[in-house]
């Protein structure tokens, strides 16, 4: 019996070698290699008489053999195989490089259909290596739509498609359908083993659409479902219920008021946290919005209820300045703000565990520290981790496992719209910040290329003559193009900066330093000791340097524009009128469009809107980074709309039966606990 777990093996022409061969390209059973899906097709539906077919772009010519083929030999290692063929409207001399068994398998007289380019000169016309097939013997390579697959060195597209036909003839009778009929039904979509049979081998264009939607929506809605029923898991875990606060007792001690927003989420937090469920949330909210404080809050919601709470910031210059802003927050409130970090000393740490152990801090911020082994915490209540993608998953749940189910925040400074932030953050809930404190800045920013670099230099004599710092960030150059393309890697740039800057102090900070001299370096800058800092983009987490009012970022067509976003909220923090300047020779358009946006707008939720418009969902956090398991179909930047009616379907299919339990959800559960067990790490 074959079904959808058999092997590929069994498919005929695919032996170990092949089989390993599909294994690389992720593909071992046959509902795998059913699901191998084209990466583009190939439009041969056009048949053309040989007079009237135009030059230069691929045609199907319909054409009986006129001559027997011939071998011709070039050079060494060199033979053609040629012969003419004619229609009623002309003949044609077609060609085949290499490939000599065309001359037996063709014949004087054959009927045969042809696709390639028609080329033409001196009345003549020609073909080289069209692709063929016998009109009584037909392999599906003419006439239609043709599929191309992504292949790799031991496969080609004939061995692809030709398996993919075998394994759907085995089995695209035993699909199941994991659409519940009525969802099928009321999106109008095709059904699983239409889909599956059309996507491979369209008959024309209109009908794969209609497959295409159905496998989009079907691989969103799978997902949304198995995200749909991990936070249904998590939310019935019972977690530490924190007894009720009004925060106008903490709201009114603040230097501020805290905007409608910050109150937002802190509400939505403290929600979950009185609820007596685990809360595990994400507040997302642009550079400056005030997130710091949304912790805060939270944490002296924690201390009311006699719990302590954790900080947990990526680099030692961020627990340094969490630490100093927390304690300023919360010291008039009586609460003891503690530190731990890796940096400190033997003595200071063990002191500060000890410390830690008796309960004597209400909040520890620190780095990875925190959750050493040796450190134990008195009624752990809230864990706040800052910029998360930093943060490995499992370092994330090594501190979970330091309370009884603590609460958990975690803030983002990458905005992304909130149907993706429902995906990409899947087993999380998602308050956003959507507006900034009053009073802020708008940070000017100019697109520029090298022609403006004396007026660019001028203008960094000119800031650091008033006392302000400049960033200047650099691509990360890549070791194999290191040597050819004139990409300004930091070490480079701040050597001519240096020399360009005798004044100045210049210093350089990169990915392939030790932490320890990367933060000594940040650090110094911090403390305003350098004027001028060249970056990789290892200054995207937000360090604060109030000082710093000029973003200077070469080869700004290497980044993403939330990235460019990121970036650009490291100045105008402080009270100073802030630039951001994009340097890019890079001439095409889309550059230009992409550039303009930052001219345009400040906001990073229409920033990165656009970013997913222009570029996917992929680049948000560099690839594969997002937690996401790869779509196969869908595509997050275009099929937004497909994405939202998947998700409400999955949503009110959910609350009608949470653990679908219902048989006739069977293969849906089925097919999301398979979806778990290929994607037990990704899913963070
Ligand atoms: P981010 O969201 O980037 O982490 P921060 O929490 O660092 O933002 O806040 C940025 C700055 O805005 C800080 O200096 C903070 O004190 C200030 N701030 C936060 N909330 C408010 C508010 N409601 N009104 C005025 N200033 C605020
Ligand atoms: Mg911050």
């Amino acid at each position: 019996m074959t079904d959808l777990n058999t092997s590929v093996r069994y498919i005929k022409g695919i032996g170990e070698k092949k089989a390993q061969a599909f294994g690389k390209l992720g593909v071992f059973s046959l509902y795998d290699l059913i699901s191998y899906f084209p990466a583009r097709y190939e439009d041969r539906t056009q048949f053309c008489p040989i007079a009237a077919a135009p030059e230069g772009e691929g045609v199907c010519i319909r054409a009986l053999v006129a001559d027997t083929p011939r071998l011709v030999r070039v050079r060494r290692g060199m033979e053609l195989v040629k012969f003419r063929a004619v229609d009623e409207s002309g003949s044609v001399d077609i060609t085949y490089f290499n490939q000599n068994y065309v001359k037996d398998y063709l014949s004087r007289g054959d009927s045969v259909c042809f696709f390639g380019k028609i080329e033409r000169s001196g009345g003549r016309c020609s073909m080289v290596n069209p692709a063929y097939e016998k009109e009584d013997k037909p392999r599906g390579v003419t006439g239609c739509i043709l599929p191309i697959y992504r292949m790799n060195a031991a496969l080609n597209q004939r061995t692809i498609r030709d398996a993919v036909r075998q394994g759907l003839d085995a089995c695209a009778g035993q699909l199941p359908e994991f659409l519940p009929e009525d969802v099928r039904e009321r999106n109008a979509l095709a059904r699983a083993c239409y889909a599956y049979e059309t996507i491979h081998f369209p008959p024309d264009f209109d009908a794969l659409a209609i497959a295409r939607r159905r496998l989009v929506f079907e691989e969103l809605f799978v997902l949304a479902c198995a995200l749909g029923t991990m936070r249904a898991e998590r939310t019935r875990e019972s977690g530490i219920r924190l007894e009720r606060r009004d925060f106008a007792a903490f709201y009114g001690v603040l230097p501020f008021t805290p905007t409608a927003a910050q109150k937002r989420a802190i509400e939505e937090a403290a929600a979950d946290m009185t609820g007596g469920f685990v809360m595990n949330r994400l507040v997302q909210g642009d550079v400056g919005s005030g997130k710091t404080l949304v912790a805060a809050a939270l944490c002296w919601l924690c201390r009311e209820s006699g719990y302590v709470s954790a900080f947990m910031a990526p680099t030692e210059i961020l627990a340094e300045q969490h630490t100093a802003t927390l304690t300023a927050l919360l010291a008039p409130f009586g609460m003891r703000v503690g530190k731990l970090t890796g940096s400190m000393t033997a003595k200071e740490k063990r002191e500060a565990k000890a410390a830690i152990r008796a309960g004597e801090f209400d909040l520890v911020v620190g780095t990875h520290a925190l959750f050493s082994e040796d450190v134990e915490y008195a009624r752990l209540g809230l864990i706040v981790t800052d910029e998360q993608h930093r943060f490995g998953v499992r370092q994330r749940s090594a501190l979970i496992g330091k309370g009884e189910g603590p609460h958990v925040l975690v803030m983002s400074a990458t905005p992304i719209p909130r149907t993706l932030a429902l995906m990409i953050y899947g087993d999380l809930d998602v308050s956003i910040i959507d507006e900034l404190p009053p009073g802020r800045q708008k940070v000017d920013t100019f697109a520029v290329d090298e022609s403006y670099r004396t007026r660019l230099n001028g203008f960094i004599r000119k800031l650091a003559a008033e006392g302000r710092q400049t960033f200047v960030v650099c691509p990360k150059v890549e070791e194999d193009e290191e040597t050819q393309s004139d990409l300004k890697s930091a070490e480079e740039h701040a050597k001519a900066l240096a020399s360009e800057f005798p004044e100045l102090s210049v210093a350089c900070v990169h990915g392939r330093m030790k932490p320890k001299d990367k933060d000594a370096v940040m650090a110094a800058f911090v403390r305003g000791e350098t004027d001028i800092l060249v970056a990789t983009t290892v200054i995207e987490v937000g360090v604060d340097v109030p000082n710093a009012a000029l973003m200077i970022i070469e080869n700004a067509e290497r980044f993403g524009l939330s990235q460019l976003h990121q970036l650009r909220g490291r100045v105008g923090r402080g009270g100073f009128k802030s630039w951001c300047i994009l340097v890019s020779d890079n001439k095409s358009e889309d550059v230009k469009a992409r550039l303009s946006i930052m001219e345009k707008t400040n906001n990073g939720f229409t920033i990165s809107e656009e970013d997913l418009r222009l570029r996917g969902p992929g680049d948000f956090f560099g690839s594969r980074q997002h937690g996401l398991p790869e779509m196969h179909v869908a595509d997050l930047g275009a099929d937004t709309q497909v994405l939202k009616t998947a998700q409400e379907e999955a949503k009110a299919l959910l609350a009608a039966d949470p653990e679908l339990q219902l048989p006739e959800h069977a293969a849906l559960r089925d097919r999301i606990a398979e979806l778990f067990r290929n994607n037990t790490d990704s899913f963070n």
